[in-house]
């Protein structure tokens, strides 16, 4: 806390990574707006305004509890490590290391998910995985092929100076609101927004143009865009000739897409492709946003290729106002993954089949044998689990049982592990069910650094103290991974991001107070001196000789259609007033207040059709489940297709658990479905 009784931190929920300052008082602690913040200058959402709400919450989980029969019984830090070291000896023991899953957190500073991922890997388990898993995955490796680098290419304050913006598959007035504002100043200084969605969503209010897209034909959409941009010779040849490769293979793939194909399979009238593919083309600089409308589908991977196609084809990369935006959901996924919280990769985007890469991991972490290949995704460890191939789960800040599609299986199958240790700031739903249960600190009751969706590393010391006796996730793992042997001899979180720095090339020139300075550093900081890089791919690719890689793809509808039992499909997404699967926005009362309970949105069409009125309470059942909401009869809402939020833990019961099978993510975007009253 710094003399004025301010102390800078960074907001916990999405991951624009707004600063905002605590200021302790007498009253508890408030908010001060922090009004030179580079991304959003001052302002804050109703989540960030509400972020305070869930440290003095009396639901926070204050002392260590181990599950007694239908109850909890109230033990000791030191009776918790022992008894959680002495299970994972056990297990391995066993059964190998290989039976141990680890579920890190895109919630946790960097430090936390780097000393998580290290302890596992230490002990010979390849099963790290975090929830980035169900959101940006798909990113991973389709930009990593294209680019060489897996992440948003621009700063958000640079879509101010974008001459089109189009979104696609990303409600970022709701979902990620401050981003509103850099695109309302580049409408203001003449620009022009497409927005791509089934729904008409409040960022489709703001477009110029509305492309009311039907659910998961994102690829036939930009193909068709591609195709006229081919055609008419809108593509930037200087462009596809120098910095990229693959070019002729994309031209003979989206000939078959013309504007009429294009427009039966996604329902957007062929004038509308036509223009759009002429805006996003034109425009000086052209800027694609896209976010989880995009990921979630079973061709996740494919969708966000053709995402830098487009990009590619245009030449939009390299330059302001240009870019590929890839809106991360929580305010730590980029820094999770850069961490090496993934199944398939080591920290720096170290490939788990890299046996250089990997061995220079071995040097670095004192000459330890770390395992290589993929390990159990986050939505593989409850399959394991229930087929008895994984023993022992140990999760630290995910809400696995809310935030996992089809939940309700995922629920039985987590029952039937050795031992479920959970650490987290509430009793989860999650930690419900748990055979250990650990209190940590929340994010401004630690120290620590958080990589925002813009690459931008911020410093969040602690501000206030935690309640009873939580503490930081990263004291815990320290104390554990001691008392399993493995000699984490570090004095705290500085040390930590120093030892980062060393590992991973791109933060190696970002120190504590760099990255604590108003607005922190956008990585890659190779070096000490150096400034930070904003804007991507200024001087060519990282991707294999220096040319960014255009690679074809084809549409492929979605894994669920509507059948004779299910006539409508359902799709889910977020609000702006809940964050994720609600474990802290449910219990902060000034948000409950505005979005109590599950809703549905339906077309007024369907809700004629099957009886539902405005208001009703509503039964949605799909192949997995059923679940109550109360209907909100709109015409928000497309004919055939109904909305819900997943704030809710009653929504994953409904969704797919059909998976893209690069990325692994599943399909949480589009299951068909039935609607009925009581
Ligand atoms: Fe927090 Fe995101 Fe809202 Fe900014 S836009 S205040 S980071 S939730």
């Amino acid at each position: 806390m710094a003399d004025d009784g301010l102390s800078p931190t960074v907001c916990p929920y999405c991951a624009l990574g707004c600063g905002f300052y605590i200021r302790k008082g007498e009253g508890g602690p408030g908010i001060e707006y922090m009004l030179d913040h580079p991304t959003n200058e001052g302002a804050l959402c109703p989540k960030g305004n509400a972020a305070l709400e869930v440290l003095g919450h009396p639901e926070r989980l204050r002392f260590p509890l181990l599950k007694a029969g239908d109850g909890w019984r109230r033990i000791s830090w030191e009776e918790a490590l022992a008894r959680l070291a002495g299970e994972i000896k056990e297990t391995i023991r066993d059964y190998g290391p290989g039976a141990l899953g680890f579920l890190g957190s895109a919630k946790c500073t960097n430090e936390e998910n780097y000393l998580f991922q290290k302890m596992a890997r230490l002990l010979g388990s390849k099963n790290v995985d975090c929830c980035a898993r169900r959101c940006h995955s798909p990113t991973i490796p389709a930009l990593n092929r294209a680019f060489g680098a897996a992440c948003m290419t621009n700063p958000i304050s640079d879509l101010a100076n974008s001459g089109c913006i189009f979104a696609i598959g990303s409600n970022f007035a709701e979902n990620h609101p401050l981003v509103a504002r850099w695109a309302l100043r580049a409408k203001d200084r003449g620009g022009f927004i497409i927005v791509a969605d089934p729904r008409l969503t409040p960022t489709a209010w703001l477009a110029d143009l509305h492309l009311q897209i039907n659910l998961g034909t994102d690829v036939a959409l930009l193909n068709g865009m591609m195709n006229v941009i081919i055609e008419e010779g809108l593509y930037n040849s200087k462009f596809v000739e120098e910095r990229t490769v693959g070019f002729e293979e994309l031209a003979d793939k989206v000939r078959w897409y013309t504007p009429e194909r294009a427009a039966e399979i996604t329902g957007v009238s062929a004038s509308s492709i036509l223009r759009a593919a002429r805006i996003y083309a034109r425009s000086p600089a052209s800027a694609i946003l896209y976010s989880m409308g995009i990921t979630q589908h079973s061709h996740g991977t494919d969708n966000v290729t053709a995402c830098a196609d487009l990009a590619l084809i245009c030449g939009h990369l390299g330059r302001s106002g240009a870019g590929l935006y890839p809106l991360r959901g929580q305010n730590n996924v980029q820094g999770a993954c850069d961490m090496g919280v993934l199944a398939d990769f080591y920290p720096g985007s170290v490939s788990v089949s890299d046996a250089e890469g990997i061995r220079r991991l071995e040097v670095a972490w004192g000459g330890a044998s770390l395992p290589k290949g993929m390990g159990m995704t986050a939505e593989a460890m409850p399959v394991a689990a229930g087929d008895g191939d994984l023993r022992l789960l140990y999760v630290m800040g995910e809400d696995i049982v809310n935030s996992d599609s089809a939940s309700s299986r995922g629920r039985r199958e987590l029952a039937n592990l050795d031992f479920l240790a959970v650490q987290d700031i509430f009793m989860t739903e999650t930690a419900e069910i748990a055979d250990l249960v650990l209190p940590a600190a929340a994010w401004a009751e630690k120290a620590g650094s958080y990589t925002s969706t813009e690459r931008r590393v911020q410093w969040s010391p602690r501000a206030i103290d935690p309640p009873g006796e939580a503490r930081s996730d990263l004291s815990t793992i320290i104390r554990l991974a001691n008392l399993l042997g493995l000699n984490f001899d570090y004095s705290g979180p500085e040390e930590v991001l120093a030892e980062i720095g060393r590992v991973v090339k791109s933060y190696a020139g970002i120190t504590r107070e760099r990255a604590g300075a108003r607005g922190g550093v956008i990585w890659p900081c190779p070096f000490l001196d150096h400034p930070g890089t904003p804007i991507l791919h200024q001087d060519g690719f990282s991707a294999p000789e220096g040319r960014a890689r255009i690679f074809a793809v084809d549409y492929q509808p979605p894994a669920e259609e509507r059948s004779q039992d299910y006539p409508l499909l359902l799709t889910t997404g977020r609000v702006v007033i809940h964050y994720n699967a609600g474990s802290m926005t449910r219990r902060s009362l000034s948000l409950m207040r505005r979005a109590p309970e599950l809703f549905v949105e339906v077309n007024p069409g369907d809700a004629d059709q099957w009886g539902v009125v405005d208001g009703d309470l509503v039964e949605v059942e799909t192949r997995r489940g059923e679940a109550w909401a109360r209907a909100r009869v709109t015409t928000r809402q497309e004919r055939g297709v109904l909305f819900m939020p997943f704030h809710f833990p009653e929504t994953n019961t409904l969704t797919s658990d059909v998976i893209d099978p690069v990325a692994r993510i599943p399909e949480f975007k589009v299951a068909a479905c039935r609607i009925g009253k009581m």
